[in-house]
């Protein structure tokens, strides 16, 4: 990613409006420099930034107990911002996110324009009774630290605000069940076993919380079976599928290099040999 020439999208015409990644500094200069004159959008997944904000919560109520109580409320705030500003603006998800602040306290209206009061209606019987955080409290103030850190109200005012990367991140989890990397497939194993991932991962809903997917093993128990049967019942049409697959795998990469004579290859070797052994 460090060099634009490796762009792929370069010079094919392949505009990107929107780019959602996680908050690696190098990309997202690189994307400032690169795409961005472009006019592509680059947002940050919430995943990652509710990772990182749940570490300092847990950091910071090791000596504050109410803090832990919050930790909840407080990352699925940070799912807020960005789920209910669909048009990503910066200046509102910063605001809404520093609205917290004064929220935990029992504070309702805000004195930033851009959000000038909590979204929730009148709080009433057991939403009174919350451990509200005293104002000036180690509490109060250790949170506030937090929330307005300079980095992380720069990672909000980027907050994707409607795709986040967990089902792709979940999709690659789901291609590592199927074509683990120590393995070789053959071209038509993995390519079944890619089909089998997609599948799988269309058909089950991502569990959004913690990025993974649920009801993959019963459905992938069902489709195996429904597919063993179809089968049982027709051997013929299954080696017609497999021939039909097999006929359209490529040759092995190696083909694709040239062949040099035995000769020319040994002579070649004991060059290199030779030129490590000057080093
Ligand atoms: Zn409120």
């Amino acid at each position: 990613m460090a060099q634009a020439q490796c762009w792929p999208a370069e010079g094919k015409d392949l505009h990107l409006a929107t780019l959602i990644t996680d908050r690696h500094r190098q990309v997202a200069k690189w994307v400032r420099e690169e795409l961005s004159p472009e006019g592509t959008r680059h947002y940050f997944d919430v995943w990652h930034i509710a990772k990182s904000l749940g570490k300092a919560l847990d950091a910071a109520s090791k000596e504050c107990d109410q803090l832990q109580l919050w930790r909840p409320a407080i990352v699925n705030h940070l799912y807020w911002t960005a789920a209910s500003t669909p048009d990503g603006n910066p200046a509102v998800m910063e605001a809404k996110w520093k609205s917290l602040v004064n929220h935990i306290q029992d504070i309702h209206d805000h004195d930033t324009p851009a959000f000038s009061s909590c979204a929730h209606g009148p709080l009433d019987g057991d939403q009174r009774n919350k451990e509200w955080l005293d104002p000036g409290s180690l509490a109060a103030v250790k949170l506030e630290n937090i929330i307005t850190r300079t980095a992380l109200l720069k990672d909000v005012r980027q907050l994707s605000p409607q795709h986040q990367t967990f089902s792709l991140e979940a999709y690659h989890s789901l291609i590592l069940h199927f074509a683990p990397k120590h393995t070789g497939f053959s071209y038509v194993g993995m390519y079944s076993r890619l089909l089998l991932a997609a599948a799988l991962q269309s058909q089950c809903q991502p569990l959004r919380q913690h990025g993974k997917v649920m009801g993959r093993r019963s459905y992938a128990t069902s489709l195996m079976k429904a597919l063993q049967e179809s089968y049982t019942h027709s051997p013929a049409a299954l080696r017609e599928v497999s021939a039909n697959l097999s006929s359209d795998a490529p040759a092995p990469i190696a083909k694709s290099f040239e062949q040099v004579n035995k000769e020319e290859a040994v002579s070649l070797f004991l060059a290199r040999q030779s030129r490590y052994k000057r080093t």
